[in-house]
C-alpha cells in the first residue's frame, strides 16, 4: 500500500470540513488530495484566467439581438407600420 493512501492524518476542523468527514477522522493524503479537487470543482474556485487552454478559448459571443425594424402603430386602423412611414401600408392612411 502507498503511503500516500495510509490514513495517518489527523483531521481537525479545517480538513474535516473540507474533507466531509467528522472532526477527528483519520484520512490520508489521496484522501485530502482528492477532497481538495472536490472542494474547488463544488466552490467554482478554479480561475478560468490562470488556465493557458481556457484562455486560448474565446468566450462564447452573445447572440447578436436579431435586427428589428421599429415600428408604430398607424393612427388610424392601429396596425404595426415602420416608424416614420408616411402612409399607412394596411389602410393608405396618412400619418
Ligand atoms: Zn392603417
Amino acid at each position: 500500500m502507498s503511503g500516500l493512501t495510509k490514513k495517518i492524518i489527523y483531521a481537525d476542523n479545517t480538513l474535516s470540513t473540507l474533507l466531509s468527514v467528522n472532526e477527528g477522522a483519520l484520512v490520508s493524503y489521496a484522501d485530502i488530495s482528492r477532497g481538495l479537487h472536490r472542494y474547488i470543482k463544488e466552490k467554482d474556485l478554479k480561475n478560468p484566467q490562470s488556465v493557458h487552454l481556457r484562455a486560448q478559448t474565446p468566450a462564447p459571443s452573445e447572440p447578436a439581438p436579431t435586427e428589428t425594424v421599429a415600428e408604430q402603430a398607424c393612427r388610424d386602423c392601429g396596425e404595426a407600420i415602420p416608424t416614420g412611414a408616411v402612409y399607412c401600408d394596411m389602410c393608405g392612411m396618412r400619418q
